[in-house]
């Protein structure tokens, strides 16, 4: 796939780019080198100095931050904004903690002295995916260059715009230029960098496909990856539960970034006592979202990110419905220009199927009926995913059987699963391993050196 801008609510290419020469790689790779050399014996001071500066300019450069993902991956411009500001949040969260949680750990032994001290490793390439063109990277970036390590970027080939725009955030925050690069590149030259020695590690939040292709070329070299992968998250619905709430959070769950979220609520398990309120309030709900040009104030439902998108989508809907299930609204794409396709609510499906469990990328919600709570955990369960996981309860031994039963890298109750910088995010199964965010995402690429003093 070539390396370019396309505006997804009408298809018309903005720009388009050449992807690095073998040369220019080089070029980028030893200057990552190099840096590291002085960025790593920089104090926490001057990174934090660098950073919150980062975070002003994402502030003070929202709106045209937001402008450009919204013109490249079609999300609604408020939540374009809105995502620039948290990229800001992330950025003085660890400018103001990345000491704290790096400090030596003493611990006492037989030794004088002995303590864990939490050292960089070097220059990380970072491969990232289109559907939070910032705030995916930003996640990455802010703890990677608060603990000394350097970042090299490999974006999605349809948000180049993005990727450059972001290595200018750090240029302009006076990180030194080989801090953090942006590599305009295509998948295919992903295995070659990370057989470069002066690669020491990788992460990787995309698809299952990337993330075993990046691992294992990753493994071959001994290098450490952490993967941020898909998801089919459920979001599960009891008796005691306050049942408007839980739909209104439902609807924005499922449908929150055009649908195209890893942690978007996919499967709908709801308790049968109150299964017809449910649907029918969702339903209602669903129709009602405005679908239209992102860049518009009012509109709730923009353009998938790409035609191939749209059409897995529209794909995963007929085998749905071919094997018996039923579509309570949506189904089909609007008559208009541009990767659009309607909210959709289906039921009545196959759970031998697999289109039941696997993540469906866009705005369509699938309901299940659970007998009881038994059931609900084990369709919750029967999915090769473990990313997040919402219940809604008032009954605190449902509360704590959701906790400790939902195999999930969250579980979230009586709320929406979203990500916090002060929390650590990330998955189990087939959605990946390593976490990001909190101490735990900033001691993922460290050197945790045990220091022995005789
Ligand atoms: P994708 O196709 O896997 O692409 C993600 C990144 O990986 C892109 O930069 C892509 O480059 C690159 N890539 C693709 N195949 C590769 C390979 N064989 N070797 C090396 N790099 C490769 O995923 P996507 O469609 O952009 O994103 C959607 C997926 O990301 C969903 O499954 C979603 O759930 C997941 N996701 C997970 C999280 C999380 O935190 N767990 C967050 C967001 C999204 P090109 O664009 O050049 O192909």
């Amino acid at each position: 796939m070539g390396i370019a801008s396309i505006n997804p609510a009408t298809g018309e290419t903005l720009k388009t780019f050449e992807a690095l020469t073998n040369d220019q790689i080089e070029t980028k790779l030893q200057l990552a080198a190099d840096t590291f050399k002085t960025h790593r014996h920089t104090s926490f001071e001057q990174r934090t100095e660098m950073m919150s500066k980062a975070a002003d300019i994402l502030e003070s450069e929202k709106r045209q931050l937001g402008t450009i993902m919204t013109t490249e991956m079609g999300k609604p411009l408020k939540a374009a904004i809105a995502e620039a500001e948290k990229c800001a949040l992330v950025c003085r969260y660890y400018a103001e903690n990345a000491q704290k949680h790096l400090a030596d750990q003493l611990v006492e032994t037989n030794a004088a002295k002995s303590y864990v001290r939490f050292q960089p490793l070097g220059p990380v390439l970072a491969v990232m995916p289109w559907n939070f063109p910032f705030w995916q990277v930003f996640r990455f970036a802010a703890p990677a260059l608060m603990a000394g390590n350097v970042g090299l970027l490999k974006h999605a080939s349809n948000v180049p715009q993005c990727a450059v725009a972001i290595e200018d955030v750090f240029r302009r925050a006076g990180f030194p230029e080989g801090t953090f690069q942006t590599l305009l590149i295509g998948s295919e030259a992903v295995e070659a960098i990370l057989i470069d020695t002066r690669v020491v590690a990788a992460t990787l939040t995309g698809s299952e496909p990337a993330g075993r292709s990046v691992a294992a070329a990753s493994g071959k070299q001994i290098k450490k990856t952490v993967l941020e992968l898909g998801g089919s998250d459920p979001f599960i619905v009891m008796p005691t539960a306050n049942l408007d709430k839980a739909v209104e959070t439902a609807v924005k769950a499922r449908t929150i970034n055009n649908g195209q979220s890893c942690i978007a609520a996919k499967r709908f398990i709801i308790a049968k006592d109150i299964y017809d309120e449910f649907s029918e309030k969702f339903v209602q709900d669903m129709q009602a979202l405005k679908i239209g040009d992102p860049m518009e104030e009012t509109t709730d439902i923009g353009p998938l990110a790409t035609p191939q998108i749209l059409n897995d989508l529209a794909e995963q809907v007929q085998k749905a419905i071919d094997s018996g299930a039923r579509v309570l609204t949506g189904g089909h794409r609007p008559d208009r220009p541009g990767n659009f396709y309607e909210p959709t609510v289906l039921d009545n499906i196959d759970l031998s199927t697999p289109v039941s469990c696997e993540e469906i990328f866009g705005p369509v919600a699938m309901l299940f009926r659970a007998d009881n709570l038994d059931e609900a955990i084990s369709i919750a369960n029967a999915t090769s995913f473990g990313l997040g996981s919402a219940a809604w309860t008032n009954d605190t031994s449902e509360q704590s059987r959701f906790i400790d039963e939902l195999d999930a890298g969250s579980v979230f109750i009586n709320g929406m699963v979203a990500s916090d910088p002060r929390l650590p995010f990330g998955g189990i199964k087939n959605s990946g391993y390593g976490r990001e965010l909190a101490e735990f995402g900033i001691r993922e690429f460290v050197n945790i050196k045990t220091v022995w003093i005789g």
